[in-house]
């Protein structure tokens, strides 16, 4: 399927690069893999090329794991964040109709957090990617989303009408002892999961969505196992229930699920698991991703493209469903009107 939007793709910059963990790529990956990675997420002329050979339209590029959220020094965090937004502009500008961007928050400094929202939300933007907890002093002294006064960021998204893309990063070294000996286990191959489904169902039972019912959280990897995993958390929270008395959220949190949450395929091409996914949250709140440049476009594109779905279910999870949530104005495609899509 042509004209296809992903919205889970990375780049990063050279101030970036040299506060990330490439080594702990190199670990578990091997240095060929690491170095290729690298060399992608610093070219969106690449990532233009690869879109072009998967039929994919456009890209929702957001700067890669941990970003911003990794920097202890406030001062620092925002340097980062801007400099990461003035980036994503100039490869914008370059290829207009091709990328678009999530913008970098520094919420080690709630202020300048709302500012980086103003000044790109609207603007080539369409929404913010926040890379997990955020580091906020030394000795693995951090934040969720859920704690900390974050109520004007997440009423900045609110009013922005910006939804906010969870994306994972690997938990702090003192919750690791269960993988210990596992270096591989560290990141995505399992770790990120967790450490991301975990920070979800925090925001569920967090009382935000009741402060702010209109915001809206993208989970990629076909919703980071709580689709297959949410019917049991409900089940035993309500068993659960006289324990819950001091819960600070108005409803269950398979009502937050359903009103306040979307789904993604990055990196999980899977039909089984997709299906289990598009059951649960519903073909309305899923959108093809793939996970650029940890994965290849081409092996995403073709596993969606070869699934045996209805013409206009690809179209809705392919396109039409993130054409909407962000407002990108992508123009109908010409067997759309005949799926019964947009005017
Ligand atoms: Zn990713």
């Amino acid at each position: 399927m042509d004209g296809k939007v992903a919205l889970e793709e990375h780049f990063s910059t050279e101030l970036n690069n040299r506060n990330w963990d490439a080594k702990g790529e190199e670990d578990r990956n091997g240095k060929a893999y690491a170095q290729d990675v690298e060399r992608r997420l610093l070219d969106p002329d690449t990532c233009v090329a690869e879109m072009d050979r998967a039929g994919i339209e456009m890209c929702i590029m957001s700067l890669t794991s941990p970003g911003a959220q990794s920097v202890v020094d406030p001062r620092k965090a925002v340097e980062l964040a801007r400099e990461s937004n003035e980036y994503a502009q100039s490869f914008m500008a370059k290829h207009p109709n091709r990328l678009s961007a999530f913008a970098a928050a520094p919420l080690q400094d709630v202020k300048a957090a709302c500012d980086e929202l103003n000044a790109t939300i609207g603007k080539g933007f369409v929404g913010v990617l926040v890379n997990g907890y955020t580091n906020s002093g030394p000795d693995e002294e951090v934040f969720y989303l859920d704690e900390a006064p974050l109520d004007d960021f997440w009423s900045e998204c609110a009013r922005l009408g910006a939804p906010v893309y969870l994306h994972p990063r690997e938990p702090l070294p003192s919750q690791q002892r269960s993988i210990k000996g596992y270096p591989e286990l560290g990141g995505s191959a399992w770790a990120f999961f967790y450490e991301t489904s975990t920070h979800a169902v925090r925001l569920m039972l967090s009382g935000v969505f009741d402060r702010f019912p209109e915001l809206q959280v993208v989970l990629g990897h076909l919703g980071e196992g709580l689709p297959y995993m949410l019917p049991r958390i409900q089940h035993r929270l309500d068993e659960q229930r006289e324990g819950n008395k001091g819960s600070k959220a108005k409803r269950r949190p398979s009502y937050y699920f359903a009103h306040n949450f979307h789904v993604t395929t990055s990196g999980h091409f899977h039909t089984k698991p997709f299906l289990e996914a598009v059951d649960q949250i519903g073909a309305d709140r899923m959108m093809f991703s793939v996970d650029y440049p940890y994965e290849q476009m081409d092996m995403g594109g073709r596993w969606f493209d070869d699934m045996r779905l209805e013409d206009a279910l690809k179209l809705q999870i392919g396109r039409e469903n993130a054409n909407r949530l962000f407002k990108l104005g992508l123009s109908q495609l010409p067997h759309a009107a005949a799926a019964g899509f947009g005017s």
